[in-house]
């Protein structure tokens, strides 16, 4: 068995992703303006931050999202009720 991380798997993609470009699709909303994002081509997965730059999606990233989002959902019950 080698080492083969699934980000290395297709080498080929990831070259393809470099020349044109990502292209992303959606895979959570975490507030109105925050989303985590999938490359359907090669895999990477990123989301946008507070100042609006796109940020590879790490675990710590992952869990700030995940602290957000139920952070938001709380708040959006809040107002409506
Ligand atoms: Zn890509």
């Amino acid at each position: 068995m080698d080492n083969v991380t699934p980000q290395n798997r297709l080498p080929i993609l990831s070259l393809i992703c470099t020349a044109f470009g990502h292209n992303y699709i959606i895979t959570r909303k975490i507030t109105n303006h925050i989303n985590e994002y999938k490359c359907t081509c090669c895999g990477k997965e990123v989301s946008n931050s507070y100042s609006g730059n796109f940020e590879l999606l790490t675990r710590k990233q992952r869990e700030v999202n995940e602290c957000l989002s139920s952070f938001f959902k709380k708040k959006k019950r809040l107002s409506i009720h």
